[in-house]
């Protein structure tokens, strides 16, 4: 698949699976990387959109009440889209062609001559069966019933009636394989009924067959600790996917509304300049991971060859910033245990008298300036670098927005201040009940300067202590 508007459009129907991020093929995910236009469902699991292009155009078709598109209008939307030269992704819940209606939309994408492909997903079914009550009923074993919630108490009676025993356990499974998933079991004499106290909704899966009591020690996905969290990450959408996926992996749902995006610096020319003169320096002081990968962005447009760094030692704050940089196969000299401008100051003056050394402190842009005041008030020469800026993101992409309006949240997790002050600016309502996580003292103090309290704060200031510090705060 390639960009450029002389290539000819091309249709994708795309299976998105049943929710889970894990559970897309290779070949969907590259769709979607690669797409100009993407058309989703409400089964599919809008998180996907990250992996999209900036510059995509994202479509939500609806499937719920109120909010949908008639089948004749996304057809014709893919139609138009595809003649532009755009490479269109349809993407559906499950497999497409499993109640998905993705033989209608191929045909009409065939007849129209415009070229497409198949990209089968997983389902959230094992089989599709045209219901023959009497054969189902002699089949016996295990048996799956999409779009189930409905139609339950009539598929139950006929199946009562053709002689299945009332005691065959049952289980509804509503939004499965997503942090949001919920069960309900039962037998086929009372499921229907429980359905309708608890008023248990769509979209679920129904499984008929004693597979159903192997729940209680086969369940592994109920029992994590997270499960049915709504968590919300305001991450940058790029570096989001690390914490949203310890918090997924935990059970959680996690709700990615990213507040901040990394641009360039406004002064990139003076960064330039610095970068290439960072080897005259006797230190390099980097704050943070997006100041690394800025930082060798451009040292390597400017020298193709990496000795060019020379004998400067490096100073790295956080295990992420050094991680990044061991990963330009560069040695972290010093690296302080807490992960705050103020410990670094303290971890130069152990390592004896900085007088006169000259140091780059490669930051962002309005960054605290503690750390280059405190540092040069030791005696030494320290030059700022500003790498780049954080500014807000305003995009709504995957609707996070909408999901934090109509489901609201547990949790939100802030892992700088840059975030607390941009979720803040959007403005939003905030959610009954929704409480805050902080990865440390200076993103903290800004909760508490905006008015907010703080429920839980990492004791390590990383990702990890922060994913530890939620479980624990849960926990209670
Ligand atoms: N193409 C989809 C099915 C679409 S029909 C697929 O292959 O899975 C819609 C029905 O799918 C829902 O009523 C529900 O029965 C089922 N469904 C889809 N995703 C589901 C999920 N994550 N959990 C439970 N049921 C789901």
């Amino acid at each position: 698949m390639s960009k450029g508007a002389n290539k000819s459009g091309k249709v994708y129907l795309a299976g998105a699976g049943p929710g889970d991020l894990g559970l897309v093929t290779l070949r969907a995910k590259e769709c979607i990387e690669n797409a100009d236009v993407i058309v989703y469902d409400h089964l599919a699991n809008p998180d996907m959109l990250g992996w999209a292009r900036d510059d995509a155009e994202i479509i939500y078709a609806g499937k719920q009440p109120g909010e949908s598109r008639t089948q004749q209008e996304i057809t014709s939307l893919l139609l138009d889209k595809a003649r532009e030269g755009k490479q269109v992704v349809r993407l559906k819940g499950g497999d497409p062609f499993v109640f998905g209606r993705g033989a209608e939309e191929a045909q009409e994408i065939a007849t129209a001559g415009i070229p497409f492909e198949i990209v089968p997903g997983i389902t959230s079914a094992k089989t599709e069966s045209a219901i023959d009550y009497a054969a189902l009923t002699k089949l016996g074993g295990t048996q799956v019933m999409l779009m189930g919630v409905e139609h339950l108490g009539a598929v139950t009676s006929e199946m009562l009636k053709h002689g299945v025993r009332g005691d065959l356990p049952v289980a509804l499974v509503r939004w499965a394989t997503t942090g949001q998933q919920e069960t309900l079991t039962g037998t086929l004499s009372d499921i229907a009924q429980k359905v309708a106290a608890k008023n248990f909704e769509a979209p679920a899966v129904a499984v008929f067959g004693d597979v159903v009591s192997l729940r209680d020690t086969l369940n592994w996905y109920e029992k994590r600790p997270l499960l049915g969290k709504r968590i919300v990450v305001t991450r940058t959408r790029k570096q989001a996917s690390v914490l949203s996926n310890k918090l997924r992996a935990l059970g959680a749902h996690v709700i990615e509304l990213p507040t901040i995006r990394i641009e360039p610096p406004s002064t990139l020319r003076e960064f330039a300049e610095l970068v290439q003169d960072a080897h005259t320096y006797n230190w390099i002081v980097f704050t943070s991971a997006n100041g690394v990968e800025a930082f060798f962005d451009i040292f390597f447009k400017l020298y193709d060859d990496a000795r060019e760094i020379g004998g400067v030692r490096i100073a790295a704050i956080g295990p992420a910033t050094a991680q990044r940089v061991k990963d330009f196969h560069l040695h972290v000299d010093l690296q302080p245990e807490e992960f705050v401008a103020e410990a670094v100051v303290r971890e130069f003056k152990k390592q004896g008298s900085i007088e006169n050394e000259r140091i780059l402190v490669v930051r962002a842009e309005k960054a605290r300036d503690v750390l280059p005041k405190e540092l040069s008030a030791t005696g030494a020469i320290v030059d700022e670098a500003f790498a780049y800026r954080t500014v807000p993101e305003t995009r709504d992409t995957s609707g996070a927005q909408r999901q934090l309006a109509q489901g609201g949240a547990d949790l939100i997790t802030f892992t700088s201040s840059s975030t607390v002050e941009n979720f803040l600016a959007l403005g939003l309502p905030w959610p009954k009940g929704m409480r805050i996580a902080s990865i440390g003292p200076i993103t903290s103090k800004t909760v508490r300067d905006q008015g907010l309290e703080v429920d839980v704060e990492a004791r390590r200031h990383d990702i990890d202590g922060l994913v530890q510090a939620i479980r624990k705060l849960f926990a209670r």
